[in-house]
C-alpha cells in the first residue's frame, strides 16, 4: 500500500511507548502507578450524566445541525461573554472533543509550505496536526523560563514575522501548568497585529486555576478578528469519553472550517450535546471541588519533591507539571516504569528533553506511593 505524505511524516506520539510499558508490566501483574494520564480522575458530574439520559429517553438521537443544536451554542456563547468574549451563535461550531476542533481549525488555517509557532513544551497533538496540514513549525522554548512566557517575549518576537501564518497559545498549559500573565498575552497581541498573525487560543483547562484568573486573549483589544477560542468538556466536567467541545471565531473561519466539520463528523453526538447545556449551566459547585482537590493534590506533590530536594516550576492551572530528569527524559521515563512502576510521559514528547510531566489527576494516596517509589529507585 501506499501511504500519503501527510500521516508518514507524522510520528506515533511517544506516549505509546511508555502505555506500552505499562500494559505489559500490568498484565505480569504489577501495580503501576500511572501519573501519565490526561484526564480528570473523577466522575462526570451526575446531573450532567442524567441530562445525557434524559435526552437519549426523549429521543434526542438523530443527526443535528451541523454546528451543534442551537440551545448548546447559546449557552456557549453565554460562558465565552463570562470571558470577555463576544460572539453570536453563527460563530460557534460544536465539535467531537476540542482535538477535533483543533484539528478543524488547523486544516482550514494551514497548508503547505506555512509556518505555525509552538511555545514549548507544547501539546503533543499540535505538531502533529500541523505537519498533517503541510505547515512548517517554528518552536519557541519557554523552559529557560520557568515555562512562563512574559520573560520570553523576546525570543517569540525573534521568531515570528511576516511569513508566520499561525501561532497557538494554551493557558492553562498542558504539560507545564503554566499560566500566562496578561502582560505576555499582550506581547503576544502586539506581534500578532504587527505581522498579522492569526492565533488559536486553546483555553479547555481555563476552569482548573489556583487563585489566578487566566484572561482570554481574544478579549483582547485588536485580537476579535484574529483569534480562534477553543474549548471542551473533557477537562473541567470531568467529560473526556463524551467527546465534546466548540471552537468560536470569526465567522469566514467558521464558514471554512465548517465544510471540513459536516463533511467528516457531520456534528457532534445530539444527547452529548444536551448534557453539555448542563455542564455549562449547573455545575459550578461540582467544578470547584475538583478544582479544590487538583489544588491540593499539587500542594502534596509540590511538598514531597522538596523533601527530595526537588524543584519544579509551580502550576497555576491545569493538572500537570514539568519535573527536571535527565537529559536522555526517554531513558528516565522508560527506567521509572520498569524499576518503580510509574508511569510519567517524557519532556521530549511535548518538544523539551530534559523533563517528564507528572499528572496529579490521581488520588493523594497514590501520589504519595508515585514519589515515594521513585525516590527508592533513585529517580529523585
Ligand atoms: N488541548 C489540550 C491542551 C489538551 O490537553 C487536550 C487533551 O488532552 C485537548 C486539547 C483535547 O481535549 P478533548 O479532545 O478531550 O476535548
Amino acid at each position: 500500500m501506499e501511504f500519503t505524505d501527510r500521516v508518514t511524516r507524522v510520528e506515533p506520539s511517544a506516549t505509546l511507548a511508555i502505555s506500552a510499558l505499562a500494559t505489559e508490566l500490568e498484565n505480569d501483574g504489577a501495580d503501576v502507578v500511572d501519573l501519565s494520564v490526561g484526564e480528570p480522575d473523577f466522575p462526570t458530574p451526575e446531573n450532567v450524566v442524567e441530562a445525557g439520559k434524559a435526552a437519549m429517553d426523549a429521543g434526542h438521537t438523530g443527526y443535528t445541525t451541523s454546528a451543534g443544536i442551537l440551545a448548546l451554542r447559546e449557552a456557549i456563547v453565554d460562558k465565552l461573554a463570562d470571558d470577555g468574549l463576544e460572539h453570536t451563535t453563527d460563530e460557534v461550531i460544536v465539535t467531537p472533543g476540542a482535538k477535533q476542533a483543533l484539528y478543524e481549525v488547523i486544516h482550514a488555517l494551514v497548508q503547505e509550505g506555512d509556518e505555525a509557532v509552538l511555545l514549548d513544551p507544547a501539546w503533543v497533538s499540535y505538531e502533529a496536526m500541523v505537519k498533517m496540514a503541510g505547515g512548517d513549525l517554528t518552536r519557541v522554548d519557554l523552559s529557560p523560563h520557568d515555562f512562563q512566557l512574559e520573560p520570553a517575549l523576546d525570543e517569540l518576537a525573534d521568531a515570528v514575522s511576516d511569513d508566520t501564518d499561525l501561532l497557538i497559545v494554551n493557558s492553562p498549559s498542558n504539560p507545564t501548568g503554566a499560566v500566562y500573565t496578561d502582560a505576555a498575552l499582550e506581547g503576544v497581541r502586539d506581534l500578532a497585529v504587527e505581522h498579522d498573525i492569526t492565533v488559536i487560543s486553546d483555553e479547555i483547562y481555563k476552569e482548573i486555576t489556583y487563585g489566578v484568573e487566566p484572561t482570554s486573549l481574544g478579549a483582547l483589544e485588536g485580537m476579535a478578528d484574529r483569534t480562534i477560542t477553543v474549548n471542551g468538556f473533557s477537562k473541567a466536567y470531568s467529560m473526556t469519553g463524551w467527546r465534546l467541545g466548540y471552537f468560536a471565531g470569526p465567522e469566514e473561519l467558521i464558514d471554512q472550517a465548517g465544510k471540513l466539520h459536516s463533511h467528516s463528523v457531520s456534528s457532534a453526538v445530539n444527547f452529548v450535546q444536551h448534557a453539555g447545556i448542563e455542564a455549562l449551566e449547573n455545575t459550578d459547585d461540582a467544578v470547584a471541588e475538583m478544582v479544590e482537590a487538583f489544588e491540593q493534590r499539587r500542594e502534596l506533590v509540590v511538598e514531597l519533591l522538596a523533601e527530595h530536594d526537588v524543584d519544579v516550576a509551580v502550576p497555576e492551572g491545569a493538572f500537570y507539571m514539568m519535573l527536571p530528569v535527565d537529559d536522555d527524559d526517554q531513558a528516565w521515563c522508560e527506567g521509572a516504569i520498569e524499576d518503580a512502576h510509574v508511569a510519567t510521559v517524557p519532556g521530549s514528547a511535548f518538544g523539551t528533553p530534559g523533563y517528564a510531566r507528572i499528572s496529579y489527576a490521581a488520588s493523594e494516596e497514590r501520589l504519595r506511593e508515585g514519589i515515594e517509589r521513585l525516590a527508592e529507585e533513585g529517580y529523585l
